[in-house]
């Protein structure tokens, strides 16, 4: 008998959604499911505007597919207004949608209600794809080698996009984890009315430095989407958030103005969980550049990490180069019907601290819906 669904992608985030899109493309009945009220997981609701991981380090697309499509259309600029900002070329990547030089990589700067806006549209269009929300995963039901119902729900496959693994934890599957000591979580919110001039590192220390000399926690900052406006990732609690905005309004030149239209500041992990699949991706694959026959998706992200004391550890590839994801990462060991993407691919914690970014999420997002669809689709013959 057909499953209600062939395929359950659980978690609606970056690799959610490329995976739900991708394998409905192929042909599957596919069922989106969240524990939130909608699509956009950590892309679209933690503050986030630079999506990394999409580009090589000449700035060219490492992978086409979903990955591209979706950048490009969240690149476009549809609403009026959108330009209004800046002229200066710091911004001109969210004016064009051109990728945005940071050091030695590059990003895509992104406005998070068009992520969400542009993920919703896209489910909404996709004929065999329907999401459900509010509806959080927690038991998954086993007969011999396969997942055969999911929160109830019949299932012919299914892709685990949570992030922590639920679904792999829900039958036992073996997991790695990362910790707060190299991901360690951080507070998003935009500082708005700053009328001073961040563009070097030395500048940005100047900002730093009385913060750090007043016993705050480390606060990151980065450009943001207009002139006056900074992405600020912050170590501390949402407690300790007035205090510093505080701090910076009376003793920080340049500050005297700066608010936040965020009201409640909710600490973001970056540590997750990886479910262990025929091939664990290892840091030295990362840092070689290493290629494999199977591959599926390319990322050339740095192994990025952050430590409790707030401050990021960059390791790059050499110049150049890309690494490789093999599909044995998006198939997991023992089970022949699971499949993961995002967060919760087969890597060990210093790979994921590169293949986290949200441009390898799409990517390999991509890559398990179709591996998924394929498998649902020789299933049926057989
Ligand atoms: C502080 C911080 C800064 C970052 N900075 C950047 C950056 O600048 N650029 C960049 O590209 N990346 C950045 N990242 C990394 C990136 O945002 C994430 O790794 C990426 O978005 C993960 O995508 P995902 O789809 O795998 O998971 P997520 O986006 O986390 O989506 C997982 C989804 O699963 C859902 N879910 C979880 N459990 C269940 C369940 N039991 N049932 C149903 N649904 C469930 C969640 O609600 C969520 O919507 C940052 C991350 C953090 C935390």
């Amino acid at each position: 008998m057909k499953p209600p669904v062939d395929i359950a992608v659980v978690g609606a985030g970056a690799a959610g959604l490329a995976a739900a899109v991708s394998a409905a493309r192929a042909g599957a009945e596919t069922l989106l499911l969240d524990r939130r009220a909608a699509v956009g997981g950590t892309g679209g609701f933690s503050g986030l505007t630079t999506l990394c991981g999409l580009y090589d380090d000449a700035g060219d697309y490492l992978n086409d597919g979903f990955a591209r499509e979706f950048a490009e259309l969240l690149a476009e600029r549809r609403s009026p207004g959108w330009l209004e900002s800046s002229q200066e070329p710091q911004h001109a990547g969210l004016e064009t949608g051109a990728p945005l030089r940071m050091g030695r990589v590059w990003v895509l700067q992104y406005r998070p209600e068009k992520f969400r806006e542009l993920a919703a549209k896209l489910i909404a269009t996709t004929p065999t794809l329907r999401a459900q929300w509010s509806t959080p995963v927690v038991d998954a039901v086993l007969e011999g080698n396969r997942i055969v119902q999911l929160s109830g729900i019949n299932v012919g496959a299914v892709i685990d996009c949570s992030g922590t693994a639920e679904v792999a934890r829900a039958i036992g599957a073996e997991c790695l984890a990362t910790d707060e000591t190299t991901q360690a979580s951080a507070i998003i919110f935009p500082l708005c009315n700053v009328t001073r001039e961040l563009k070097t590192a030395a500048e940005v220390a100047q900002v730093l430095l009385p913060l750090a000399r007043a016993g705050f926690p480390p606060l990151n900052l980065q450009p943001g989407l207009e002139p006056s406006r900074l992405t600020a990732k912050f170590t501390g609690s949402a407690e300790q958030v007035g205090p510093l905005l505080e701090f910076l309004r009376s003793s920080v030149h340049g500050f005297e103005h700066c608010t936040t239209p965020i009201t409640e500041f909710v600490p973001a992990r970056r540590a997750g969980r990886m479910i262990v699949g025929q091939q664990v991706l290892t840091g030295a694959d990362v840092l070689t550049g290493r290629k494999f026959p199977d591959a599926v998706a390319r990322c050339a992200w740095p192994i990025e990490q952050w430590g409790a004391d707030g401050v990021a550890r960059f390791q790059y590839l050499p110049a150049g180069t890309h690494y490789e994801i093999p599909a044995r990462s998006l198939r997991v060991a023992k089970i022949e019907n699971l499949f993961m993407a995002g967060k919760t691919i087969s890597a060990d914690v210093d790979a994921i601290a590169s293949a986290r970014v949200m441009g390898c999420c799409l990517a390999t997002g991509a890559a398990a819906g179709n591996l998924a669809a394929a498998y649902v689709g020789s299933a049926r013959t057989r």
